[in-house]
C-alpha cells in the first residue's frame, strides 16, 4: 500500500494515525463485537464518544460554557439558511461581507430570508483582497454580520476580526483548528468537517446560548439550533460515524500540542510554499501579501499551457489534487492540519524540478 500526498481542498487530508485506529476498530468496536456503525445512538458507547469529543473540542478551542457546541449535519451550506432562520428575530437586514465564492453563496442565501447589506466587496479584484473595515459600510439595525475569515477557493483570509456592535458569525470552514481563536468574538462560529475537523456528513455549529429563542416560526426543527442543544445534537440520528473520526481527529490534534502547535507547523508549511512560489517567475500567487491564506494556496504557472502536464507529472508523483478551483485557474494546495511537512517539502521539489525542466 502506498499513502499519496493529498492537497484536496475537501473532503481533505485526515491523520494516518487515525485512520489506522478506525481501520483496527472496524469490525469490533473495544470488544463489543459490533462496528461503531452498527450501535445505536442512544448506546452509551455512541453518547460516551460526542461528549468526549466535545469536551476534547471545548478545550482545543477554549469555547465557554455560554457556547452551545452542536453537532449537525447538512454542511457549511445548510447554515447559509439556518442563519438567518435562526438569528434575524424581528430584524429585516444582516450584513454581510463578500470576500469570495462562499460568502456569495451565504449571500445568496440570506437574501431569501432578509435585505442583505454588503458591507464590502472584493469582487472587482477577482477576491484577491480582503477590504480594511474602515472601508465597510454597516448597515441600519442588522441582526449580524456574516463573514467568511478563509476562502477556501480564493485563498484569501482575515487576518483580524470585524469589529461591529451585532453578533458576528463566521464559516470558520476551511480555518478552525489550524490556529487558536478567541470564541468569545463570535456570536456564531460554523463549519463543515470535510476540511480539518473529520470526514464528510458532520457539520460543527458554536453558538452563544444567548442567541436562541429568536427563531422564525417556519425554520425547520432540523435547523434550529436550540432544538439541536435542548436534544445533545440527538433530535434526530446523528452521523455517528463522522462523529466518531471527528473525536479521533480532536484527541490527535491535543496530541499534537493543541492549536499554537498546530499553527506554529501551518504557519512553517504555508511559509514554504509561498516562498517557492515568490522566488520563481515560473509560478504565482494572486492573493494581496496581508491576505494569504495559510490554508488554500492557489498558484498559477506562468504559462498556462503547462497546466496539463504540472497536474500529469504532479499526480505521477504521488501529489494528489492539486488542480485550482476554475474561478481562480492554475493550482490550489490545500495545506490543512493533516497535510504533513513532508508532504509539503515534496510538493516544492516537484515545482523546482518541474521548473528547470520547463522553464
Ligand atoms: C467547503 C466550504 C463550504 C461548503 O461546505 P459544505 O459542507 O460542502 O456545505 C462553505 N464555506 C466554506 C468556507 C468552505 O470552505
Amino acid at each position: 500500500m502506498t499513502r499519496r500526498y493529498n492537497f484536496c481542498a475537501g473532503p481533505a487530508s485526515l491523520p494516518e494515525p487515525v485512520l489506522e485506529i478506525a481501520r483496527d476498530d472496524m469490525l469490533d468496536w473495544h470488544g463489543t463485537g459490533l462496528s461503531l456503525m452498527e450501535m445505536s445512538h442512544r448506546s452509551p458507547e455512541v453518547v460516551g464518544i460526542v461528549e468526549h469529543a466535545e469536551q476534547t473540542l471545548r478545550e482545543l478551542l477554549g469555547i465557554p460554557d455560554e457556547y452551545a457546541v452542536l453537532f449537525l449535519q447538512g454542511g457549511a451550506s445548510t447554515q447559509f439558511s439556518a442563519v438567518p432562520l435562526n438569528l434575524l428575530g424581528d430584524k429585516g437586514s444582516a450584513d454581510y461581507a463578500n470576500t469570495g465564492q462562499w460568502s456569495k453563496k451565504a449571500i445568496a442565501e440570506g437574501q431569501r430570508y432578509c435585505d442583505v447589506n454588503v458591507v464590502a466587496s472584493s469582487q472587482d479584484t477577482n477576491f484577491c483582497t480582503i477590504p480594511a473595515q474602515s472601508d465597510w459600510t454597516l448597515g441600519d439595525d442588522p441582526a449580524y454580520l456574516h463573514y467568511t475569515p478563509n476562502e477556501t477557493i480564493g485563498g484569501v483570509e482575515f487576518s483580524w476580526v470585524p469589529q461591529t456592535g451585532v453578533p458576528i458569525v463566521a464559516d470558520m470552514s476551511s480555518t478552525i483548528l489550524s490556529r487558536p481563536i478567541r470564541v468569545e468574538d463570535f456570536g456564531v462560529i460554523y463549519a463543515g468537517a470535510q476540511k480539518n475537523i473529520g470526514p464528510a456528513g458532520l457539520t460543527l455549529v458554536i453558538v452563544r446560548r444567548d442567541l436562541f429563542g429568536s427563531a422564525h416560526t417556519l425554520c425547520p426543527a432540523m435547523l434550529n439550533w436550540q432544538v439541536a442543544a435542548d436534544n445533545d445534537s440527538m433530535y434526530n440520528t446523528p452521523p455517528t460515524f463522522a462523529l466518531y473520526l471527528a473525536d479521533l481527529v480532536f484527541s490527535w490534534v491535543k496530541d499534537q500540542g493543541g492549536l499554537s502547535a498546530m499553527e506554529t507547523v501551518n504557519r512553517r508549511k504555508a511559509q514554504k510554499l509561498y516562498a517557492a512560489i515568490d522566488i520563481s517567475s515560473f509560478y504565482a500567487n494572486p492573493v494581496e501579501l496581508s491576505s494569504r491564506s495559510l490554508m488554500n494556496i492557489p498558484f498559477i504557472l506562468a504559462d498556462s499551457n503547462l497546466d496539463k502536464l504540472f497536474l500529469q507529472e504532479s499526480e505521477a508523483a504521488g501529489l494528489l489534487n492539486l488542480k485550482g478551483h476554475r474561478s481562480v485557474g492554475g493550482m490550489r494546495a490545500s495545506l490543512y492540519n493533516a497535510v504533513s511537512e513532508v508532504a509539503v517539502d515534496a510538493l516544492v521539489a516537484f515545482m523546482q524540478e518541474f521548473e528547470q525542466r520547463n522553464a
